[in-house]
């Protein structure tokens, strides 16, 4: 993990080096059970060097609360790309290919048993189904190598949807976090 933190420090493989503060690697634990890519930094992520920091972090932590989970023992959190894009736009492609090597580095060292995919942009970099939009994913379960793939929405889409009625989005990320907890339980059993 400190070969992978100095390496990155240092990595210039993208435009993305240039306007970054901090490269942001993860947080949370390096031997949890369940790791979660979320897209890039933010400005909050860039300042401080810790993914998921900002409002939409911020609210990650409270779903994770309610669906028992501890963000710094159950988790290994990590973005696509560990560098702040432009005015928090999508990375590009060629983006996400040049930093796919250190996400790899990333779960071949933490080893999960389920990964969480937050959002669109870390949903497509695993499942290559175009037509698969974040709404039809979510609930499922997808299969890598025998590591459970869990797709939920993106905290920060879920700033601008306050409802918590059953079937609401706020509604299914407690229960997709929920299931991730009882997949990872399981998974244990199973072991
Ligand atoms: Fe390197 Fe990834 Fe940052 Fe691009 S985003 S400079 S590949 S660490």
């Amino acid at each position: 993990m400190d070969n992978l933190r100095e390496k990155l420090k240092n990595c210039t493989k993208c435009p993305l080096h240039c306007t970054r503060t901090n490269v942001v690697i993860s947080d949370g634990s390096v031997s949890a059970d369940i790791m979660l890519i979320g897209e890039a930094p933010g400005a909050d992520e860039d300042k401080t060097g810790i993914p998921f920091v900002g409002r939409a972090g911020k609210l990650l932590n409270e779903f994770l609360i309610k669906a028992g989970l501890d963000r710094k023992k159950d988790l290994y959190i990590a973005n696509t790309v560990k560098c702040r894009p432009p005015e928090n736009r999508k990375p590009t492609k060629e983006e996400k290919i040049a930093c796919e090597d250190n996400l790899k580095k990333q779960i071949d060292m933490v080893k999960p048993k389920v990964i969480i995919l937050c959002g669109a942009t870390a949903m497509e970099s695993f499942i290559k189904d175009k037509k698969l939009t974040i709404s039809k994913a979510r609930g499922q379960v997808f299969d890598l190598n025998g590591i459970k793939l869990v797709p939920i929405f993106h905290p920060s889409y879920l700033l601008r949807q306050h409802s918590m009625q059953k079937g609401s989005p706020r509604d299914l990320m407690l229960e997709d976090l929920k299931m991730v907890k009882a997949l990872v339980n399981s998974c244990k059993e199973t072991t």
